[in-house]
């Protein structure tokens, strides 16, 4: 029997992996060994208990005792904090799923790396922060990553049986987000609710409000460089508002093959937990008769700058991708809090590269987690001091 973990189990990924463990069998399919996650003890208490997790962890260490409470009787393990969360990453099971929003997902995913396990990689603020390190880590430990964001998954399924020497671009797609037909002046006094609602996806906040400004597509860019080592001009950004394609090879003898499917995590994930079978998974079929027709435009850079902050932190290397991915989750923080405007996140991050492109050792990527550590918390220190200074 396979055994998984489950990181940042209680979130909008983590759900769409416990649906899809628990219709393959759950506990009679899969042996469970760790699950995490945060606030939501309830839930993660009783994900636990139906997949007979070993061991469950709150990254909060103040929830541990409701934790124990929640488990009463079940044998299974509770455990609380950071650290414990990293533990988790370290504990064998054959497969992992790293669905933790932000940098807080790069130490579990190490560990993960480090004993040379299988990391099915839907937190791309590793890959973006510390993309070197994450890709060195696997390498030198033999262990795999597989890609479970929708375009990256896409992409690595178009490439199999291809050599990426013959491939002269990779596009994803990007739905364009809540805004993607607002008038641009209207942008700048876009609430904290219109930015969290997503036209196609079902997710979590950040990623959601990180739709409607492009960051996640500007993280995409660069997870798609560090994973798949191609350079900046290689890689597309196109508008496609129905969320269908979800990516595109093109190869230097003019043929592309795109992937196309339902929006519905499901798929990646699956892909990701069989690979590399494919079994039937609970995702509607696609219908393009009924759908019509697809429609395409190029990204708006004065609407979306960060697509344009993406370029510029492949070109600088070293700490960029750390700093931009801190200075963002900061602006992120602000806007959700009411400190800041939606058109005032991408400048923030931007002042905030420029003051740490300055910084002794800004050129080399970070070797450790201490270092990236290090500039995550200069990048957030100097975005939030911005704000201050601005409030
Ligand atoms: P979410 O906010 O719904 O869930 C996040 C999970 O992480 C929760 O289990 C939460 O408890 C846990 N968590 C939060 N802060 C933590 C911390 N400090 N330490 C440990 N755990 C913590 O987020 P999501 O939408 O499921 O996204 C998860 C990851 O997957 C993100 O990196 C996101 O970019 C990526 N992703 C999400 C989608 C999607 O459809 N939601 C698609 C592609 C990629
Ligand atoms: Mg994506």
């Amino acid at each position: 029997m396979r055994s998984v973990s489950v990181l940042g189990a209680t979130g909008s990924i983590g759900e769409s992996a416990f649906d899809l463990l628990m219709r393959a069998g759950g506990p009679e399919a899969f042996r469970t060994v760790a699950l995490t996650g945060a606030a939501n003890i309830t839930r993660l208490a009783e994900m636990a208990r139906a997949l007979r997790a070993e061991i469950a962890v709150t990254a909060l260490p103040e929830k541990l005792g409701a934790l124990r409470e929640a488990l009463a009787g079940s044998g299974i393990e509770a455990a609380a904090g950071p650290e414990a969360v990293a533990e988790a990453g370290a504990r064998p099971a054959d497969w992992v799923l790293s669905a933790i929003v932000g940098a807080a997902g790069l130490p579990p995913g190490l560990e993960v790396l480090r004993r040379g396990g299988t990391l099915a990689l839907a937190n791309k603020e590793s890959l973006v922060a510390a993309g070197r390190l994450v890709m060195d880590q696997a390498a030198q430990n033999g262990a795999r990553i597989l890609p479970v964001d929708s375009e990256h998954s896409a992409v690595f399924q178009a490439l199999q049986g291809e050599n990426l020497d013959s491939v002269a671009a990779v596009t994803i797609t990007a739905s364009g987000g809540a805004f993607r037909d607002w008038p641009l002046e209207r942008l700048a006094r876009a609430s904290v609710a219109e930015a969290s609602a997503h036209p196609n996806w079902a997710m979590g906040q950040r990623i959601t409000i990180d739709s409607a400004s492009m960051f996640n597509k500007a993280l995409e860019v660069i997870e798609a460089h560090e994973f798949f080592g191609l350079s900046c001009d290689r890689i597309k950004v196109l508008v496609h508002p129905q969320s269908i394609i979800h990516a595109m090879v093109s190869h230097h003898d003019g043929g592309s093959i795109a992937h196309l499917g339902a929006p519905d995590m499901r798929h990646a994930i699956g892909y990701a937990l069989h690979w590399p079978q494919r079994r039937a998974l609970p995702v509607a079929p696609l219908d393009l008769a009924s759908l019509g027709s697809l429609t395409f435009r190029a990204p708006d850079e004065t609407r979306w700058p960060a697509l344009r902050l993406a370029r510029e932190v492949i070109l600088a290397g070293g700490a960029a991708g750390a700093v931009l991915n801190a200075a963002k989750e900061q602006a992120l923080d602000d806007f959700i809090a009411g400190r800041c405007g939606f058109m005032d996140m991408a400048p923030a991050v931007e002042r905030v590269l420029a003051a740490c492109a300055g910084q002794p050792g800004f050129a080399t990527s970070p070797g450790d987690l201490a270092t990236v550590l290090e500039w995550d918390g200069m990048a957030r220190r100097l975005a939030a001091v911005r704000q201050a200074g601005a409030a």
